[in-house]
């Protein structure tokens, strides 16, 4: 077999295009100008674009008029690969082992945004025409949140016009398994601070006499969900969109449920708002989570102290019929009513994203589900969301006006921002088979 594309993979895989580093920036930079040049030879036309943090690279096909025009979006950027000792092959050199790439970027996101390029190279050379009007959008800041992304589709929002954006960095429930992923949570960040005496106090001094922030802090966030793990914040999920019954059902029927999120989280048992399987509790109910909880001594041994003050920090998921200001503002109401008197509490918001949903079965959704089927093999496809955020996907279509379909070829162990991330062969020439069925079978929608 040719393996002329997976060798240029390797190449792609050895800029070490760290984005967060800037250690790293030359080594970014040089890896947005080869790619540029892997699109020339694929037969487009490519720009690198500067912008105030690293380049974002765009190439495109002739355009015909008449034929729809497909967007592909994805990262060149990676993320640190640290803690180095933990690889077992150095992560800037891929290393194949039992048919696996490993290496930092391997599936997040150079594979499959690479298998998407080679795809396109492949059409050409037999073909010598894409069936769409394609243009590849590729950024280098995806991993540090992508802050320049908004104005670079702003500032070229005319030339970036199109009928549809593919992207390919969600996940695979199996391997071998087709994915289409049609919805992702939402986010809004809290942070919740209580503060009581001027200084930490002696607790035998004057214990009985001040309000403990600590306790404080620990009744908001317990008060946060009822005795059976619903949220008790009035009105939280009005509005929220239902479950429809073929969602249900085909989620009941994937090859992953409760049995392997409880051996991949290691926890005794699962546990969420009553009436809903794990896969439906993570994918489409809203939740509240604390991600950090601190205040008063945390060294060995004891300390009678009353802290001054504690913290919580939150973040609440969101789903179709939520919005993140709307739910911040629910939540700020609800913990200022029960915090007690004796202590001062501070609120302070962080990040929010909103929740996305596409129709699987519109026309473009159809279309993805025939090009996964065929890239493998006629597989039963799953039809799934995700709990995670992807912003970027809420800015495309605020500034393109376009909807997203998201293609995973992400295993569920590819370690993507872990030691050993890897991504298999296999799934890469998938990757190259879905580009080409996706540009035709998007050619046939009507836009
Ligand atoms: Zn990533």
């Amino acid at each position: 077999m040719d393996d002329t594309a997976l060798r240029s993979l390797f190449d792609f895989l050895r800029f070490p295009s760290v984005s967060t580093d800037p250690a790293r920036r030359g080594s970014v930079a040089d890896c947005a100008a080869w790619l540029a040049q892997q699109m020339r030879e694929a037969g487009l036309s490519a720009e690198v674009y500067p912008t105030p943090g690293h380049p974002v690279v765009v190439g495109r096909n002739k355009p015909t008029p008449g034929l729809p025009t497909v967007l592909i979006y994805g990262h060149y950027d990676v993320q640190p690969e640290d803690p180095v000792s933990e690889w077992e092959t150095p992560p800037f050199e891929p290393t194949v082992r039992n048919g696996v790439i490993f290496a930092r970027g391997a599936t997040d996101n150079k594979g499959q945004i690479f298998a998407h390029l080679q795809g396109v190279a492949a059409t050409l050379r037999e073909h010598g025409r894409l069936p769409v009007n394609l243009i590849m959008l590729v950024e280098g800041e995806e991993e540090i949140g992508s802050p320049n992304l908004q104005a670079f589709l702003q500032e070229h929002r005319e030339s970036l016009g199109c009928d549809v954006i593919a992207v390919s960095d969600t996940g695979m429930v199996a391997p071998g398994v087709p994915t289409l992923t049609y919805g992702l949570r939402g986010i809004a960040a809290m942070e919740l601070r209580v503060k009581g005496p001027s200084v930490d106090l002696h607790s035998g001094i004057y214990g009985g006499a001040v309000r403990n922030p600590a306790t404080v802090v620990a009744q908001l966030v317990a008060s946060l969900h009822d005795s059976e793990g619903r949220i008790a914040v009035p009105e939280f999920c009005d509005g929220v969109v239902p479950l429809e019954d073929w969602e249900r059902q085909a989620w009941a029927k994937l090859p992953f449920g409760d049995a392997q999120l409880r051996e991949v989280t290691g926890v005794p048992s699962l546990a969420g708002e009553p009436g809903f399987t794990a896969l439906e509790r993570i994918w489409a109910r809203p939740t509240a989570e604390v991600n950090g909880l601190g205040g008063g001594f945390q060294g060995v041994g004891t300390k009678t102290v009353i802290p001054k003050e504690a913290f919580a920090k939150l973040t609440f998921r969101l789903v179709p019929g939520q919005d993140p200001e709307r739910i911040l503002d629910l939540a700020e109401a609800y913990l200022r009513k029960r915090c007690p008197e004796g202590v001062e509490l501070e609120l302070i918001r962080g990040h929010s994203g909103k929740p996305y949903v596409v129709d699987p079965h519109s026309a473009c959704g159809k279309a993805a589900q025939d090009a996964l089927r065929r890239a493998f093999r006629g597989r039963d496809l799953a039809l799934i969301r995700e709990g995670g955020s992807i912003p970027i996907i809420n800015t495309f279509k605020e500034e393109l006006g376009v909807d997203t379909l998201l293609l995973g070829l992400a295993l569920p162990d590819c370690r993507a921002h872990a030691p050993n991330e890897n991504f298999p062969v296999e799934n890469f020439y998938a990757g190259m088979a879905l580009n080409q069925a996706l540009l035709e079978e998007l050619a046939r929608v009507r836009f």
